[in-house]
């Protein structure tokens, strides 16, 4: 027997309706690219929402067109999302920092029919032109009196296009599995792949996202989405804003502590989300200035592991909850996210603390489990580590295009990621299996060895690799940059693991650098930084 309630497709549109009527005052400001703020409302953005809908339809975007997008956290940003998957379309959000051969490719891969920019990439569109035929029209962000010089075709302006539209558009409804947003991944081997959400997952995602052991959105936040729009929509923040009816802050390209700490202060932000490395910057700036964040409640941080030295700085010194989450663009993409237990309250602080460095609870919506190379189940006992798999739907099942083949195993997406489980559900990273160190035959978390380096005072920023060794087969070999006027030598440092692992984890020997290399999401490459030492040997071996 069929129960008997409305089957009422989940619709991205609903969540700007919603936000529209019930929280139709409430601001989301915006730091423009070009210079000065934009402040306006959901209720406004509705409109825009609706007359840019009109727009995209009257320039001739059908269902299923792949829009393509190339700008900064901002009102027009967030005005394209819900436009384009409102009208059955597709946004497509490109990450700039990719090469430009990658950017080609992917605009290519995804057959963009538009792209909207913000101004800062003019000339990378310039040069994309002639690589992109399939593109009919680029749409820059901007007035009229903005619009830039350049040799552009079929160019048009963001807020003509806005302006020549009346909002007199009903969001049409249709099958909640259509598909609504392309976001490639960083593809650190081989070419990147498109992750495609459906408004399904989106919605399903928005309110997982929100929930208090979540991201604990409501309407009492103000939300700074410092991760960006192109990379896994904001983390999901704009939709889980709409949802909940939460003051947005949308940053645009200044992401320096500086910058931050202005803007959290003058728009009274109490929730953001970003990975370890913009929190470092802000940090390090808060420390310098002797400033303290007067509104903040809670950071969100992933992307890459949080480093224990800096959830206990926020906690300790500044009072503000680190919420350390994981997640991948495959996820939309939140997957665990680290919260206390009831149980958990009463306890002595290191005993916490040993908590809340893990990654954290897979929220409703996402199952996990971790498996040996056989694929049998290991057991959830916080010690046995193996390949993490996940399920969900809000998780992929394949790549556009079926771009590398069947992803799943058994209905089970690898995710790449190494990973004990406790009894209690909390999932920790010990790796990514390419990154795991094998010596010996037995593996080394390069995470546990960078967490220790980083709680050391005179470290800014760690990264530990494997390293070809004669008799180990891998050695852990530290990378490390100094802060600015500190001093510390190897031998301090080797011995600073003492007590703090098994000694046979202990690096055999400290490479010091000016800096490390990133990918695109700003996650540290432990590719290229083997490619860089490939040459390195251990003294003596
Ligand atoms: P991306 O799809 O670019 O977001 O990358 C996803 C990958 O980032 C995951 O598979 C993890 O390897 C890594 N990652 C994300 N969040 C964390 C975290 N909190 N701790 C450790 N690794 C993380």
């Amino acid at each position: 027997m069929l129960g008997l309630m409305m089957n009422q497709p989940m619709m991205i549109s609903a969540l700007l309706r919603h936000a529209e009527l019930n929280h139709g005052d409430t601001e989301i400001v915006s730091r423009l690219a070009v210079g000065g703020t934009h402040r306006y409302t959901y209720a406004a953005a509705a409109v825009r929402s609706r007359q840019l809908a009109r727009a995209l339809i009257a320039l001739g975007a059908k269902a299923e067109d792949r829009i393509g997008t190339l700008a900064w956290n901002s009102h027009r940003h967030f005005e394209i999302y819900y436009a384009v998957s409102g009208i059955a379309a597709i946004t497509h959000t490109i990450n700039p920092r990719l090469f430009p051969e990658q950017i080609t490719y992917i605009a290519n891969h995804a057959d963009d029919r538009f792209i909207f920019f913000d101004l800062t990439f003019t000339k990378l569109i310039e040069a994309l032109v002639p690589h992109c035929p399939g593109v009919k029209g680029w749409v820059a962000l901007c007035q009229r009196s903005e619009m830039p010089e350049c040799s552009i075709p079929n160019l048009h302006c963001y807020e003509d296009l806005v302006a020549a539209q009346s909002d007199d558009f009903e969001w049409p409804e249709f099958d909640e599995n259509t598909a609504s947003s392309l976001c490639y991944t960083s593809g650190t081997t081989g070419n990147p792949k498109g992750v495609l959400y459906s408004h399904r997952s989106t919605v399903l995602h928005a309110y997982g996202a929100a929930l208090p052991d979540a991201l604990g959105a409501s309407a009492r936040d103000c939300i700074l989405p410092v991760v960006p729009m192109f990379h896994v929509n904001a983390w999901g923040l704009p939709y889980s804003g709409a949802l909940t009816g939460a003051k947005l802050v949308m940053p645009g390209p200044h992401l320096d502590g500086a910058s931050l700490y202005t803007l959290f202060e003058e728009e009274g932000v109490t929730m953001s989300a970003g990975v370890p490395t913009i929190w470092l910057g802000l940090l390090q700036y808060l420390q310098a200035n002797e400033l303290r964040l007067s509104t903040v409640k809670r950071l969100v941080i992933g992307g890459s592991a949080a480093p224990p030295a800096m959830i206990r700085a926020f906690d300790e010194q500044y009072g503000i909850t680190v919420l350390h989450a994981w997640g991948m663009t495959e996820m939309s993409p939140l997957g665990t996210v680290n919260t206390y237990k009831h149980k958990h309250l009463a306890l002595p602080a290191e005993e916490r603390d040993r908590i809340r460095l893990k990654q954290g609870r897979g929220i409703f919506g996402v199952e996990l489990k971790i498996v040996d190379g056989d694929g049998i189940e290991l057991p959830r006992d916080g010690k046995a580590f193996g390949d993490l798999m996940v399920r969900g739907p809000w998780i992929t099942s394949g790549y556009f295009k079926s771009e590398g083949g069947d992803p799943l195993r058994d209905g089970w997406f690898p995710t790449g990621d190494v990973a004990t489980i406790d009894p209690d559900g909390y999932m920790q990273i010990t790796d990514r299996s390419k990154d795991v160190i094998k010596s010996g035959g037995e593996w080394i978390s390069s995470i546990d060895l960078e967490n220790i380096a980083v709680a050391h005072p005179a470290v800014a920023e760690a990264a530990v690799i494997g390293a070809a060794h004669p008799k180990w087969d891998e050695r852990p070999l530290l990378v490390v940059i100094k802060k600015p006027g500190q001093d510390v030598d190897r031998d301090e440092l080797i011995a600073f693991y003492e007590g703090k692992v098994a000694k046979w984890w202990i690096p055999d020997d400290v490479v010091f650098v000016d800096d490390l290399p990133h990918t695109a999401t700003g996650k540290l490459s432990k590719l290229q930084l083997r490619q860089r030492l490939q040459d390195y040997r251990f003294p003596g071996a």
